[in-house]
């Protein structure tokens, strides 16, 4: 679709990238082309119809969803690494490849009891930090319904964990 051919034109693959022999996706040109920031936000909103609330994922998730959120006319709330949001914090550790992470959302002032999530972020890889994410609203009482990205690495089971982890019922955009 026309997402596609936005991320086509101005994603910039780099070899060795934060390691030797991964190629890193680098999202920062769509998103300062106007056209293909229109076209990549508006597919997100699409993916995410039906959510009152845009999760987006420190840190290029926020750049999108407040994008989408706006367009959708939604709430919209930071997913945050640790350490970032003052006390008091509802958190998730999860496994990377090497080491753990921890993601945290605020614990006071926005009710996410029946909330309708829709999570977004840059590019899906293995698929953990989305799993983990979607675990931790649903923690804070949240009802994930789609999770959307711009771009899934398609060599990785990023899909597969998530259908895995997280069942069906979690739809998932790219
Ligand atoms: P995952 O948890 O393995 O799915 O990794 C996804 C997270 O790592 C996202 O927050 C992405 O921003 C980041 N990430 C992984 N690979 C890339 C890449 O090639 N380009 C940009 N971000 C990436």
């Amino acid at each position: 679709g026309l997402a596609q051919a936005a991320i086509e034109q101005h994603a910039r693959l780099v070899a060795d990238f934060p390691s030797p022999g991964v190629e890193f996706k680098d999202l920062t040109p769509v998103l300062a082309d106007a056209a293909a920031f229109a076209a990549v936000t508006g597919a997100l909103a699409q993916a995410c119809a039906g959510a009152d609330l845009i999760a987006g994922i420190d840190a290029r998730g926020f750049l999108v969803g407040g994008a989408v959120a706006r367009e959708l006319g939604t709430g919209l709330v930071a997913v945050r690494k640790a350490g970032k949001l003052p006390p008091p914090v509802i958190g998730v550790d999860y496994q990377l490849e090497y080491g753990t992470s921890r993601l945290e959302v605020p614990a006071e002032g926005i009710d996410f009891t029946g909330r309708r999530v829709a999570v977004v972020d840059d590019v899906l890889a293995t698929g953990g930090t989305v799993v983990a994410a979607t675990r931790l609203l649903e923690s804070a009482g949240a009802r994930v319904e789609a999770i959307a990205v711009i771009m899934e690495l398609a060599d990785l089971p990023g899909r597969a964990t998530i259908a895995a982890d997280l069942g069906p019922a979690v739809r998932v955009h790219n």
